[in-house]
Formats: C-alpha cells, structure tokens, sequence
C-alpha cells in the first residue's frame, strides 16, 4: 500500500476538452507536474467540460494521451460534468447569503449603459443596478419571459496572495465588475465551478497562466464566501511568439498532438515548454527528474516567455544525439533494424539525426539496394582488391582505409569521399566505421565492383 503525505502537494491541471492541448498548455502541464513531482506530491487532472456544446470525448481522450506522451499520468483525474450537484449546492449558498444575485439586463442593455459610462469618464463596471430591483419588478421581468443571469457581488477592496511566481501580488476588486457565475441558460461560467472543486478535492496550490490573475482576485473573494481555505497560487507567464502573439488553439501546428506527428520527441517539447522564460537557458533536458531539479516556480521570469519554434529542432537533434537506444529501440524495430544489431546501428547514426525517424533511411542505406556513385573507377577496383577478410567490427574501416591510403597514396577526403560515394551513393552520412560492419563485405563488394545487390 502507498501512502501520501497529507502535507504533500495536490496540484491540478485543467484544461476545457474543447480542442488539442498546444505547446502553450503544456506549460502549466508541466509546471503542475513537475511542482508535484519535487515534493512528493500528486496531480489532478481536471477536465473543465461544463460548456457541454463544445466539449467532446475525443478532445478529452487526446488531452490523456498528450499529457502520456509529455511523461505525465495523473495521479487522480475529475471531470466538471460530473459534479453539478456540488456547485448547485455551492450556488445555493452564495445566494442564500445574498452574495449572488439574479441579473435580467440584456447584451444590448448592457453595452449602452458601458457606452454611456465611458461618454461620462466613468469605469465600465456593471452599476449593480439589479440590487435594486424589488420583488414585484423581478416578477413582472420574469412574466416578460426573462431569465436572470446570476452575478457575485464582490466586496469592493483589494484582494492580496503571496503568488508562487510573483510575489506580493493584488487585485483591487472594487474597480471589477460583479462577474457573471451562471448564464440565463442556467449553466456555469468557469469561475464558480473552478473554486467548489479546488475546494472540494482539496487542491493546495493552483498554478496557472498569468491571464488568470484577475480571476484570482475573483476566486479568492468566493473561496472566502464559501468558507472554504484558500489555496497558493502562482501565475507563469505565458509563452508568446517571438513577435508577443500568444499561442492559442488555432495554431494547429503547434499541437501537442501536431508536434508528435512531425517526429518531435516529448523531452524536446518538455524543454522548450518549461525553460523558455525561466532563468535556466533553454536547453535539451532528457528526463522529469532533471527537469523538476532545474525550474521551480520562483525561477519563472515576469516577462513574456518569447519562443521561436525552430528551437525544438536544436533541442530535438541534441536529445537525440546523446539518447541511448533503449529509448529508441521499439521505433527502430518499426523502422526494420533488427533487434541484434540495434545498438550498434544506433550509435553509428544517432549523431546524423534530427528526427529517430530518419534512421530509417540509414538502415536502407545499410540494407540496399543504394546506387553506388563510383568516381574514379580504378581508385575504387584497388579498394574492392585491399577489402579485409571478415569477421569485421568497428577497427575494419581503419584497417581497410589504411591499406588503401598506403596503396594509392590518396589522403583525408581524397581518400575518404570516394568511398563514401560507392558506398552509399551520399556525400554525406553517418561514420562509415560503424555503418561499414552492418553493411557487411559481400554488400560491400557488390557496390564497389558494381555487381547486382541482392
Ligand atoms: N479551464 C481553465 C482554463 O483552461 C482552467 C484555469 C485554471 O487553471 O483555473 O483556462
């Protein structure tokens, strides 16, 4: 049996089931995780699907398979559908201590009145107007067929945490709105349900983008309505293009999903995600571990985490060349190295790759049939006549480049190119000492003497 130390951290990750999780996700993903992860604590994740219309399963599923693929598995998992009773019970309290209150203003009420506000110099801030409404005009709008929207009313003074990522940080609610917590239509906002379900499943720490600070000064004023503890919070900064343009859903190819697709290994996506904006450089960093040891919340940076997405092919290629081929071994299996020589083909091309995906192509220039370029066809008979007798391992290409440098005198790409050329019909490639043993002398031979490959 496992225990949990009740002091332990329970964070939670809460992404809408409305679309693909993107790049711009991953970081609270990740900072969740990896907050949890260096405190021995646990990791909630929340599907916020109370806007039924635009929720779908399939959205859900892809947001566990997204979180899988960065490395994280939920410790717990709650979905917001299922919990309407608990924030019906929560509604009920709000209004019954006269902290939410039945609005019947219209849109287009409501914009004229803003209009009027700003032609006065006044704040847009809704005027609470419908406080005043007395029972016989809340009935007679009803008999007009209206339904009330329900809006908290705020205690107009400044709310103040100690924010993980900030600091000291406020936010004055008396210059904000009375936010709407449940639509005409009867269904919630974000807000309400967000609060009663930190609450309820006891969440220690809310650690969310900083476009949710204002929220926060909301959120508290309901926590404390509710009598329920306030957890910690922290706000990140958002990653941002290079040009500031946030990263929303619509940027297709930055899905996680999208970024899987196109080769991308998750350590290299985890990388840019959480180092970007934090004082570490952005770096390749293969595991969880070293990446929970690296950042911590008070080493994200205020500005904007500024991106550029072709860092992920750095970050991808440096992973890579340093991965050990454990890691790579069921994917070359699908590419169709076999298992016994899996590692020494690993070693010998990892260094060429930008994608685990390209080996692929080395294990063909490998297997054949290439097209030998042959330059210089005496060069090439001399080579085929100095070609050592096998067992062959990694010493073979010096031996055999030797011989021939001291036959013909040819030296460095002299030597070199030639070779190369007729051995795998490309300038360039993988070092031909660990290629050459796996190519093996009767495919060697059948490229330098031009014979049929079998
Ligand atoms: N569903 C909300 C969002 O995706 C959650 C915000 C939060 O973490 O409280 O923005």
């Amino acid at each position: 049996m496992t225990t949990t130390d009740p002091a332990a951290p329970l964070v939670r990750f809460a992404p809408s089931p409305t679309g693909y999780l993107h790049l711009g996700n991953a970081r609270p993903a990740l900072l969740n995780a990896l907050f949890a992860r260096a405190r021995g604590g646990r990791f909630l994740l929340r599907l916020d699907d109370t806007d039924r219309e635009r929720s779908t399963q399939e959205f859900a599923d892809a947001v566990e398979t997204d979180l899988a693929w960065l490395g994280i598995v939920p410790d717990l998992r709650a979905r917001q559908s299922d919990r309407a009773a608990i924030h019906d019970a929560a509604a009920e309290r709000l209004k019954a201590a006269g902290r939410l209150y039945p609005c019947y203003e219209t849109q287009e009420e409501l914009e004229r009145r803003r209009r009027r506000q700003l032609g006065r110099g006044q704040p847009p801030i809704y005027d609470r107007a419908a406080l005043n409404l007395t029972e016989a005009e809340r009935a007679a709008l009803e008999a007009e067929g209206r339904k009330p929207h329900w809006r908290f009313k705020l205690e107009p003074r400044t709310v103040t945490w100690t924010d993980l990522v900030r600091g000291e940080a406020q936010v004055d609610c008396a210059s904000l709105s009375d936010p709407v917590l449940i639509r005409a239509d009867g269904t919630y906002l974000y807000t309400l349900p967000s609060v009663v379900d930190d609450a309820d499943l006891r969440i220690t720490h809310v650690i969310r983008g900083e476009d949710h600070v204002t929220n926060t000064g909301v959120q508290v004023q309901i926590f404390e309505a509710l009598g329920y503890p306030v957890p910690v919070f922290g706000h990140h900064n958002l990653l941002t293009t290079a040009d500031g343009e946030g990263l929303s859903k619509r940027l297709g190819h930055l899905s996680l999903r999208g970024l899987r697709e196109a080769g991308y290994e998750p350590a290299a996506v985890r990388s840019l995600a959480v180092l970007t904006g934090s004082a570490e450089a952005v770096r390749a960093v293969a595991s969880l571990d070293e990446l929970a040891a690296l950042v911590d919340l008070d080493h994200i940076s205020r500005a904007p985490a500024k991106f550029d997405p072709h860092e992920l092919d750095g970050l991808n290629a440096r992973l890579i060349h340093a991965m050990p081929v454990e890691e790579v071994a069921e994917r070359l299996g699908t590419l169709g190295v076999p298992d016994d020589v899996a590692e020494p083909f690993w070693l010998a091309v990892r260094a060429n790759l930008a994608k685990v995906a390209e080996a692929g192509d080395w294990w063909r220039v490998v297997t054949g049939p290439v097209t030998p370029v042959i330059t210089d066809p005496a060069f090439i008979a001399t080579a085929a006549e100095l070609l050592p007798a096998e067992p062959w391992d990694a010493e073979t290409w010096k031996t055999w480049t030797g011989a021939v440098k001291a036959r013909t005198g040819a030296k460095g790409k002299a030597l070199f190119m030639p070779l190369r050329l007729a051995l795998t019909g490309l300038e360039h490639g993988p070092d031909l000492a660990g290629l050459l043993p796996l190519i093996g002398r009767a495919r060697v031979l059948e490229r330098l003497t031009g014979g049929a490959e079998a």
